[in-house]
């Protein structure tokens, strides 16, 4: 099992990097008794019964984010169209 200190020191390296831990206590007879839930932007995981299996969660839930196709969106400088990660060409920026 993890430390209390050390998931301490692992809560402010996820807040450091943006990741946002929630952790979240039952009482009476829920699942788990503490369920922590990771969220990185619009990713999340569910709850899980410690921090290490939640970052697994996470893990598992960018390299899904990372592998998918790129979508093709409307672009409103030249009224064509690019994949994400593509840059416009008229764009002003
Ligand atoms: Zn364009």
């Amino acid at each position: 099992m993890t430390s209390p200190e050390w998931t301490e020191v692992l809560r402010k390296r996820l807040a450091a990097i943006g990741v946002e831990v929630r952790v979240q206590t039952f009482t009476g007879d829920s699942s788990y008794p503490t369920e922590f839930t990771l969220i990185a932007g619009s990713v999340r995981t569910f709850g899980e019964p410690t921090l290490d299996a939640a970052l697994v969660s996470l893990i598992a839930e960018l390299l899904k984010v990372a592998g998918q196709e790129p979508i093709l969106r409307g672009c409103e400088f030249c009224g064509g169209a690019h994949y994400t990660g593509q840059r416009c060409p008229l764009s002003p920026s």
